[in-house]
């Protein structure tokens, strides 16, 4: 049946609310009358704390559709203590080192957020979050804490930890947004829902979240250089102009964009993984969720590349090509290499040999229409989602291949000295708002 959605909150496009507008055939739908006055309000804090990911998680399988829901608000408690600098790294270390602790707590909220916090309220009332997380199996607890712990640490560290390395840029996107593709591929093959091949395939669990944390890092260069936060590593900005406020000035636009398409290459590079990752997913509900961010990501990425508009304010994909590429994205696979294949074609369109990354960009378009040949070959793109997807290790397996670890660096988190970072990240969890 046909029911008037919501798709996506205000971010992805221009300010427009899509809520009201887009007609989409929901997979599962939540049944409120059956949960209890604390999940209720679980739901309550995923609608107001999560402006893209909402909709998406609350038609997810019925097995699935609480854990990951939990997940994203436990995630989402972290980050806003990651970003509040109100708090002092005194307080801010040990909360984020021991969150995973906290989850387990009967009762435990707090309320040391400043009054402009906007999710302040989330973690005032935590205690719903902790009620709801003790009723889930314990497997799934065993997921959200393993991944909360890491995550946490991962932030503390980078608290005051500069980004001065192309390195330091991935081992942080791995700890805010990798980290968030190993856990849901864990909680999804748990729940029986994906193949249990992609668990042997960190490299393309973390592209999902790298994908999509680092286009939106692009996007909102701009807007995070306002409010004094600095994401692109020295090792890429300083290629281009001697001081990171440069880029900002008309008069080094075509350095300001050679710099950009550096960074652009830089994500592009994990998109060919995150299309063999989606052949993984043999549930319509979760290959939704899952797709629909990747494909807002490419088309993301396609409109900052070569555009000097993002130095001067936050731009984002029209209303019409986020509807467009929302009802693409939740049939199969196929068409969602078309999304690709569309915004690939674009950015080797705009791409020039004046830039000093014009090959390179070239090889990584071709890149990602290679995987769409090697999906095509093994017969995944035409197959629907919830028959193929016990058949593809093949694929999965071909994709080691030809494709690279971005987090070969993987760390084993330490506690470091402490100090406060004036760099910090706003965006969410969940691979980006
Ligand atoms: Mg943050």
């Amino acid at each position: 049946m046909v029911r008037l959605h919501q798709v996506f909150g205000t971010s992805i496009v221009d300010g427009i609310d899509l809520r009201r507008t887009t007609w989409h055939d929901a997979v599962h739908q939540r049944d409120p009358e059956k949960e209890s006055p604390s999940l209720q309000k679980c739901f309550d804090f995923l609608e107001k704390t999560s402006r893209s990911f909402s909709s998406v998680i609350q038609e997810l399988h019925p097995e699935l559709l609480i854990p990951v829901s939990l997940f994203y608000l436990i995630l989402r408690g972290l980050d806003t203590i990651e970003d509040d600098m109100t708090i002092s790294l005194e307080e801010k270390d040990p909360l984020l080192r021991k969150f995973d602790q906290i989850t387990e707590k009967e009762g435990w909220s707090y309320d040391g957020n400043g009054p402009n916090e906007k999710d302040r309220e989330l973690l005032v009332q935590f205690a719903n979050v902790t009620e709801e997380f003790r009723k889930i199996k314990p497997a799934y607890r065993d997921i959200i804490n393993d991944i909360t712990q890491k995550m946490g640490n991962g932030m503390a560290d980078y608290c005051i930890k500069a980004m001065d390395t192309v390195q330091d840029y991935d081992l942080y996107c791995y700890y805010v947004a990798g980290l968030v593709g190993n856990g849901l591929t864990r909680l999804f093959v748990e729940s029986g829902l994906a193949n249990p091949a992609l668990l042997k395939k960190p490299e393309l669990q973390e592209s999902m979240g790298l994908f999509l944390q680092k286009t939106n890092i692009i996007r909102d260069v701009r807007e995070d250089f306002d409010d004094n936060r600095r994401f692109w590593p020295r090792e890429i900005w300083s290629k281009h102009v001697d001081n990171f406020e440069d880029l900002f000035k008309p008069e080094n636009k075509e350095a300001a964009l050679n710099c950009s398409s550096d960074m652009v290459l830089n994500s592009l590079n994990h998109a060919d993984q995150c299309l063999f990752y989606l052949a993984g997913l043999k549930e319509q509900s979760v290959f939704n969720f899952a797709a629909i961010p990747q494909s807002m990501a490419i088309a993301t990425l396609e409109l900052v590349f070569r555009n000097p508009t993002i130095f001067k304010k936050n731009i984002k994909i029209t209303k019409g090509d986020a509807c467009r590429i929302m009802m693409q994205s939740t049939q199969n696979l196929k068409l969602v290499c078309e999304v690709f294949r569309q915004y690939t074609r674009k950015i080797h369109k705009k791409n020039t040999p004046r830039d000093p990354n014009f090959l390179k960009i070239s090889i990584a378009c071709g890149k990602v229409n290679h995987a769409m040949i090697v999906l095509l070959i093994f017969r995944v793109l035409t197959r629907p989602p919830d028959r193929t997807i016990y058949r593809i290790h093949l694929p999965i397996a071909r994709s080691q291949d030809i494709s690279r670890s971005t987090s070969s660096q993987r760390p084993t988190t330490t506690h470091r000295s402490r100090s406060q970072n004036p760099s910090h990240d706003e965006r969410g969890q969940m691979g980006h708002q």
